[in-house]
């Protein structure tokens, strides 16, 4: 591939010193578990994002799943969330017991359709999951008045949108829990998995970090071997944590994050400039600001396309195509095609580009060239 959708051996290159000293001060010290590194990086993300309180986790699914927990949610709850997605968003409702209910996503951002949203409000239902997709803002501010109004809770999967603000308030500060992925793909990458969730609620933070640790308070395990307190079981949990090597390697990269941003955001400029005279090209609302994780173009005939683009040495992503409902694990929910048009639609026409802060700009015209003549070609064979 001329133009990789990651590098992450590259990225590595260009902080090698910071990340291998990571690795050494937590290898050296002797603190596998329960250490400073940990908490260390908690507060430097909730720093980041604008919360007062991170939980790290071992995953954007834990993490998912944590914050559902947290709230109390479980069998007989009902989670209003889309089927344009991770798996995780799904399934991390159905690993606390309760039901998920889709329903389809706005035109253009093809985040949740809040009119739809409300129409599937019941009263089993216990909160919404707005999905950020591909780094665009789901309607936050229509989302929480919603919620308000009929008492729900708001986890936000933010997976892909480290970063991006509505209005200048950061993702981060609008859902009771907003939930993150540091897997390697992500823009704050692990090496290996991580996840977190934050939130303003300091009794919600101290419920979802115990949950993630054997249902403990941390301090007891900090100061395992020192003070000897016993095993005091208060109630269950997951072992859903992040581990102290993946904080460290993950405080070493979090200096580069505003730099990686940057870069998606004059990539997915200078895509737009030359893409959107022949393709659907992304559109971000006004006062919007997109983390850029994915930049995701529709085309007609995306087969064809996507062929092409793949022959000339740039990589493609299908993009959570097909959605959820369509997928054999779900087939025992009931949704046909048809469903949910404007993800359907979206899904059958989707092609993901490579973006991101290992390319350079000559592999992102490398791509839109390839790209305009892939879908003259398409055109010209129709
Ligand atoms: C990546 C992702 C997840 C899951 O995160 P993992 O760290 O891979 O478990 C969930 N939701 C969305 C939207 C994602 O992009």
């Amino acid at each position: 591939m001329k133009v990789p959708f990651y590098d992450h051996a590259k990225l590595y290159r260009r902080r090698q010193a910071e990340i291998d000293a990571a690795i050494q001060r937590v290898v050296t010290s002797g603190r596998l578990d329960w250490g400073d590194e940990v908490p260390a990086f908690e507060a430097e993300f909730a720093a980041y994002v604008g919360a007062a309180h991170c939980v790290t986790v071992n995953s954007g699914t834990a993490a998912l799943k944590v914050a559902l927990l947290g709230l109390g949610i479980g069998p007989g709850d009902e989670v209003v969330t889309v089927p344009n997605s991770d798996i995780g968003t799904t399934s991390g409702i159905h690993h606390c017991g309760a039901t998920s209910v889709w329903v389809d996503v706005e035109p253009g951002s093809l985040t949740m359709d809040v009119a739809a949203a409300r129409a599937a409000i019941t009263p089993r239902t216990r909160a919404l999951l707005p999905v950020d997709l591909f780094g665009h803002p789901a309607a936050m501010a229509e989302i929480m008045t919603l919620a308000k109004a009929h008492g729900l809770a708001v986890v936000e999967d933010a997976c892909l949108a480290l970063g991006a603000d509505i209005g200048g308030r950061t993702i981060g500060q609008w859902a009771d829990v907003t939930c993150f992925s540091f897997s390697p793909n992500k823009h704050l990458g692990a090496y290996g998995s991580g996840g977190a969730c934050v939130t303003d609620d300091a009794a919600l933070a101290e419920r979802m970090r115990k949950i993630s640790a054997y249902g403990q308070p941390r301090s007891r395990h900090r100061s395992l071997g020192t003070t000897g307190q016993p095993l005091n079981h208060e109630t269950e949990g997951l072992n859903e944590r992040l581990d102290e090597i993946q904080a460290a390697i993950l405080r070493a990269r979090l200096p580069d994050l505003p730099a990686g941003l940057a870069a998606r955001r004059a990539q997915a400029a200078r895509y737009n400039e030359a893409l959107a005279p022949v393709l659907d090209a992304p559109q971000t609302k006004p006062g919007m600001t997109h983390a850029w994780r994915n930049y995701v173009v529709h085309v007609d005939r995306r087969d064809v396309v996507r062929t092409a683009l793949t022959e000339r040495g740039v990589g493609t992503a299908m993009s959570y195509a097909p959605p959820m409902h369509l997928q054999p694990v779900y087939a025992g929910k009931g949704y046909g095609p048809g469903s949910f048009p404007v993800t359907e639609r979206s899904a059958a026409r989707l092609i993901g580009l490579p973006i991101g802060p290992h390319l350079e700009q000559a592999q992102i015209d490398l791509v839109t060239e390839a790209v305009r003549a892939a879908v003259r070609q398409s055109t010209a064979s129709a």
